[in-house]
């Protein structure tokens, strides 16, 4: 499979047209420029073409269209991957973000999401039944494309990750085919999906679990930088005892030009038991600012979404700590001292609760056990500060060793290469190469934190 330095020929363009019935974008038209660009902008790749498909029809035809020429296909869905997976130079970028409806069954209390809806679709629609599931925490963010590789969000502790909320799917293999997965239909590919990314194939729908959610406590309490330090131990110490309900998240961060830690909360329980518990997180100092309240989920769902712009640079650095020790907590407060840029952030996301608990060989999803991600998050906008921002994101990562920094959420990973996929699936690695091998031996799906056929 290669990637195809040159366009495609008049005549190769001529039967893609044929076979295809929806947008079909060359270097020549004007949408292409926008449509090759991804969330994180320090990615600069050019497709060879960009084939956004509106039906099954057209996936299917597109993956056989590139399997019979040996042309390389990447899939893009909400274009969050930090590393840009989703683009391939001189590949035909199958740009599945049309298809992007997502239908409620409240009877049923299920919803069935299209390969390219974002979870800003799927909650607006949930929400309009009471209904919601585990979903991320930024709404322009793709369904499938978290889904497929475990997905972590408020509501993990009580729910479990998204991909525990799936309940079949329906998708494309490698031979051009059509699909459906289930725990009684393709079952192995049914425990793949959970967790092993776009390795087996294009999801064109996945089909999830709803739970019934009014409305949830939560928001965002920001202090100044200076009581960091008081503010990660005591969200260490009540994060070790949080209820499954309750899901926080501290941060490091600037806003405004001015250096601030944060705490960001949503307890999806009673109304009175959220409110207590949310109070906890203050300090006895009050905070500069309190958005923690009473809230619709959808707005929980939207809150960061200001923190994370599109067409900024990004790069990320997500090791796992199964401790927050005060020596941890010094380091990471000293690093964002001395962040690169005002709009870096370091993120400490708890996962714990459902999540944590779901044996570990019942989805490929490798990593069960209560523990905090460390996002290291530099961001910047001139291109000439990204060895800085680089060094100081690998810096930090590289002292949290030392706290029993390890592996890394798979959805987290940059260009780590294969031994970081590999840790991130820890147990479940060696069943999901033998399936790899079964599925997709010449590893046409590759543009993804790749999952290497065994053989
Ligand atoms: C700002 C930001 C916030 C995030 N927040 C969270 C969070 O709260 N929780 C969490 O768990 N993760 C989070 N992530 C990580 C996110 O889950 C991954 O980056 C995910 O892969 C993004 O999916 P996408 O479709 O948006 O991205 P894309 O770049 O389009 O795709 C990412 C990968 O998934 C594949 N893919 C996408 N759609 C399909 C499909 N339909 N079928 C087959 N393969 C597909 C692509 O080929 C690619 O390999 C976040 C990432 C960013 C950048």
């Amino acid at each position: 499979m290669n990637n195809q330095a040159d366009g495609l020929s008049g005549e190769q363009l001529g039967q893609l047209r044929r076979v295809l019935h929806c947008p079909i974008l060359t270097p020549d038209d004007a949408e292409y420029e926008q449509v090759r660009h991804v969330w994180n902008g320090m990615i600069d790749r050019k497709p060879l073409v960009i084939v956004r498909p509106t039906s099954i029809a057209d996936v299917i035809q597109s993956v056989r269209f590139a399997r019979e020429r040996g042309i390389a296909a990447c899939v893009r869905g909400g274009g969050h991957s930090v590393a840009g997976k989703s683009v391939a130079d001189g590949a035909m970028m199958i740009d599945i973000s049309l298809m992007q409806e997502v239908q409620v069954d409240a009877g049923k209390q299920t919803a069935l999401a299209q390969g390219g809806a974002t979870w800003g679709v799927f909650d607006s629609e949930s929400e309009k039944f009471g209904l919601a599931t585990t979903g991320g925490v930024i709404s322009s963010t793709g369904v499938c494309g978290l889904t497929l590789g475990g997905g972590i969000g408020w509501l993990m502790g009580k729910h479990g990750l998204s991909c525990d909320n799936v309940i079949s799917a329906d998708l494309v293999n490698a031979d051009g085919n059509h699909l459906s997965v289930s725990a009684t239909e393709n079952e192995d590919l049914f425990w793949a999906i959970r967790g092993g990314g776009g390795n087996f194939g294009i999801v064109t729908a996945l089909e999830f679990r709803l739970h019934e959610l009014p409305s949830v406590h939560g928001g965002v309490m920001l202090y100044p930088r200076p009581l960091a330090l008081d503010l990660l131990r005591q969200y260490r110490d009540l994060t070790l005892n949080a209820p499954d309900e309750l899901t926080a998240y501290a941060a490091l961060l600037v806003g405004h030009g001015h250096p601030m830690a944060a705490i960001a909360l949503c307890h999806s329980g009673p109304e009175d038991e959220g409110a207590a518990a949310c109070k906890q997180y203050q300090l006895s100092t009050p905070p500069v600012a309190d958005m923690v309240g009473k809230k619709r989920y959808t707005e929980i769902q939207t809150m960061l979404d200001f923190s994370v712009p599109a067409g900024q640079h990004y790069y990320f650095k997500c090791p796992f700590l199964r401790e927050l020790s005060d020596e941890a907590i010094q380091t990471i407060v000293d690093f964002a001292e001395r962040m690169p840029t005002e709009q870096s952030q370091v993120v400490i996301e708890h996962m714990h609760g459902v999540a944590s608990r779901v044996p570990v060989a019942e989805t490929a999803f490798g990593l069960r056990r209560v523990h905090y991600s460390i996002n290291i998050m530099p961001a910047w906008s001139d291109p000439s500060l990204a060895e800085k921002c680089i060094g100081w994101a690998q810096d930090l990562a590289s002292a949290l060793t030392s706290f029993g920094a390890s592996d890394a959420y798979v959805n987290y990973l940059g260009d780590e290469g294969p031994s970081a996929v590999k840790a991130s699936y820890g147990a479940n690695h060696a069943r999901l190469s033998s399936l790899k091998q079964k599925y997709d031996p010449d590893n046409f799906f590759r543009f993804n934190q790749n999952i290497v056929p065994a053989g």
